[in-house]
């Protein structure tokens, strides 16, 4: 068997320990006769996996006692509706910083629920390749929060700073305080993060966490209260959060692999300061070799290139067939871009090795030396 080097965006390639655990429990659950997803959501043996998985998870995160962790369904998408469904029951308006398709998406969601909205900031004049500077953010008045995108996993554009003041969220005009909601789907656990920075965090879990078809979202206590009154009894944090996750039946084997995940990343790699560390490596080893180079090029301004998501473009688009088909055959994938914007993208998540970095920047070197 051999196992390829895989750049997918998501879902990504997950760590091979995680995997090969799953597989020798797959059939026998730690002797209990049967496998995971063959146990009730509710049995002592689900429940203790389902707690152990939060607990490591807020121990990796230092997930501060005044958040609730929620372990949910629908992807990050979904999140795009219950954001403003939970938060703007006491009016107001959601409030968008715009810099690049899934915000953008967020946003049109937001609209076609009815909610009142606002766009607070954007990096669309410079085609997004600049994340808005804090002083360039301007909240409505009535602004009941600001979402924004931490990365945006099709432009390769990452903040490299929590567009908040020091409080939870950002100071309006009449100095009342504006929470942040942000979409962490494509860069949590990439490294530390102060989650007492935010009101609401969420992240479909196909990327850093684990399997398609978990959604993790992070709530703080006092904004449980702020849901509208006529939305679906599973939209809803407060119920959600009082159910621990189980209102209807939660997607056991994910969480289970996610909690595997997160025990790989507490004891394999030694922390997020660890991952962030190998996550600042291989990303720059990634853009100096594409800096580098006479054929490939990435746009983004250096501040706020992802470390996740490493778009490029060969100078001649007819390379590009050539290109995905040879880093395939060398074993290399998926390394096409978004459809929406075509040409290349490594996604170098968590669970992608330096040495497949490595690898990909030889491959590279060795096309560009072919066929450059
Ligand atoms: N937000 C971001 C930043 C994403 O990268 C994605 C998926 N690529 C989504 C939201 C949508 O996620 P899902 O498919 O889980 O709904």
């Amino acid at each position: 068997m051999t196992r390829h080097y895989n750049f997918c965006a998501g879902p990504a390639a997950l760590p091979a320990p995680v995997l090969e655990r799953a597989r020798d429990e797959l059939l026998d659950y730690q002797g209990r006769g049967l496998s995971v997803m063959e146990m009730s959501h509710r049995s002592p043996e689900f429940v203790a996996i389902a707690k152990q998985a939060e607990a490591d998870l807020r121990e990796l995160l230092a997930v501060p006692d005044d958040y609730r962790v929620l372990f949910l369904q629908g992807g990050a998408s979904l999140q795009f509706s219950m954001v403003p469904m939970n938060l703007l029951g006491n009016g107001g308006s959601a409030n968008f910083l715009y810099t690049g398709i899934w915000g953008k998406k967020a946003l049109a969601e937001a609209k076609k629920l009815g909610f009142a909205t606002h766009l607070a900031g954007s990096s669309e004049a410079s085609r997004h390749t600049e994340a808005p500077q804090r002083a360039d953010i301007e909240l409505a008045a009535d602004a009941a929060y600001l979402h924004y995108t931490a990365n945006e996993t099709i432009g390769g554009l990452e903040f490299d700073y929590v567009p908040g003041d020091e409080e939870g969220g950002l100071h309006r005009d009449d100095g009342k305080v504006v929470p942040l909601v942000c979409d962490l789907s494509s860069s949590i656990l990439s490294g530390p993060l102060d989650v007492s920075k935010f009101g609401v965090i969420y992240a479909g879990a196909q990327k850093n966490i684990g399997p398609a078809g978990l959604t993790l979202v992070l709530v703080r206590d006092d904004l449980l209260d702020r849901r509208c009154e006529r939305i679906p009894g599973l939209f809803e944090y407060r119920a959600m959060a009082e159910a621990g996750s189980m209102i209807n039946t939660p997607p056991t084997f994910a969480w289970y692999l996610a909690g595997l995940v997160f025990q790989w990343l507490k004891r394999d790699i030694g922390g997020l300061e660890a991952m962030d560390a190998i996550n600042s490596r291989k990303a720059a080893k990634l853009y100096a070799a594409i800096d580098g180079s006479g054929l490939f090029s990435n746009p983004i301004a250096l501040r706020n290139r992802s470390r996740m998501n490493v778009p490029f473009v060969l100078a001649d688009e007819r390379l590009d067939k050539p290109f995905l088909a040879e880093a395939e055959e060398a074993g290399l994938l998926n390394l096409k871009g978004h459809r929406s914007v075509g040409g290349m993208r490594a996604s170098l998540y968590n669970a992608v090795p330096e040495a497949a970095v490595d690898a990909l920047i030889d491959f590279m070197a060795d096309f560009e030396k072919r066929r450059g």
